[in-house]
């Protein structure tokens, strides 16, 4: 009998450690110390035992009684005090969760997206062009013939005598003439491929190349686009100027600069104590490539710009060295 008493103790209080909520502890009550309980059971059967035995059995199965009646109230008690959600062993679901780290843009990607969307408001369009290029389409087309001393300008990764990896964005303009008839308005956003590495230059870089061809484009549109992109990119106050260059591929030639971001105009080792950076190049396009490409050049006249991505990032936020934007660094990328 005595180790009848104990197995019953042992179960009931197993049972409470694993009763989850209230239901559950209730439902330990009345299977052990209900009516028909099974300790009431034995307390119930006590007349049957000899008369001996009746006061120590009577005893022990009182104290049973005490001790699991204790166990269910602190079992009460730890639940309420839990407050809501079970507790369920080794976890506790109130505990905020562990945070999954979330990614982000590329600072290139960003700038890429910015300067797309300036071009994109004004109404142009977004064309694309292979990064193995054709020598035709790269310089010839172009305007820069195989002798021409401006194929030196741009250290090419050939592929073969007549394939290359583009050196910059501007094969796209004659591929987009060939098809489309003016009007004509498209911006080229993609890598191009020079060989040169150091802290100006990497082997690629991200160019935005655009082109708005129609009857009467002239030099004003040009200026006035390229001014409005200076100023939404950088700053509202941003001061623009326009220096004669050369481009084989446009006539005339200029090259953007826009007010050093860094000194405002003071003169700081940035611009070399110019008080100015050049962030684009441009001109009208050139009567020769139009008529590369089946355009009267009588007719129609058009501007066409490019500015390397890169050199904008590094001004935007003042980043002095442009193979960071590639080590894949996280303590540098999660700036941004
Ligand atoms: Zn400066």
């Amino acid at each position: 009998m005595e180790d009848r008493l104990k197995s019953i103790e042992d179960e009931a209080l197993r049972a409470l450690e694993d009763a989850q909520d209230k239901e559950a502890v209730e439902a330990v009550k009345v299977r052990y110390l209900g009516r028909k309980g099974l300790l009431t059971g034995v307390l119930k059967g006590l007349g049957q035992l000899p008369k001996e035995e009746r006061p120590k059995i009577g005893r022990l199965a009182n104290e049973v009684k005490t001790r699991i009646e204790k166990a269910l109230k602190e079992r009460l008690e730890a639940l309420s005090s839990a407050g809501g959600p079970k507790l369920i062993k080794g976890f506790d679901p109130t505990l905020p969760g562990r945070r999954l780290p979330v990614g982000h843009l590329h600072p290139i990607t960003k700038v890429l997206n910015e300067v797309c969307g300036i071009f994109e408001r004004l109404g142009f369009s977004t064309a694309q062009g292979p990064e193995i290029e054709l020598d035709f389409y790269n310089f010839e087309a172009l305007n820069i013939p195989p002798d021409h001393p401006a194929r030196d300008m741009q250290d090419t990764f050939y592929v073969d005598d007549k394939v290359l990896l583009r050196t910059h964005t501007s094969p796209i303009q004659v591929r987009t003439m060939e098809i489309m008839e003016p009007p004509i308005r498209i911006i080229a956003p993609g890598k191009v491929y020079r060989c040169d590495s150091d802290i100006t230059h990497t082997p690629m870089f991200h160019q935005v190349e655009g082109l708005m061809v129609d009857e009467d484009v002239s030099f004003a549109h040009l200026k006035g686009i390229l001014t409005h992109f200076a100023q939404e990119i950088f700053h509202k106050d941003t001061k623009v100027r326009f220096r004669p260059s050369f481009f084989p591929f446009t006539e005339p030639s200029a090259e953007i600069d826009i007010q050093c971001v860094i000194c405002r105009g003071e003169g700081c080792r940035v611009c070399s104590q110019t008080g100015w950076l050049e962030v684009l190049g441009a001109g009208l396009v050139h009567p020769a490539v139009f008529r590369h490409v089946g355009i009267d050049p009588e007719r129609y006249s058009g501007f066409a710009f490019g500015l390397g991505i890169e050199r904008i990032a590094m001004l935007k936020y003042g980043i002095n060295d442009i193979r960071l934007f590639y080590d894949n660094d996280m303590r540098f990328l999660n700036q941004f």
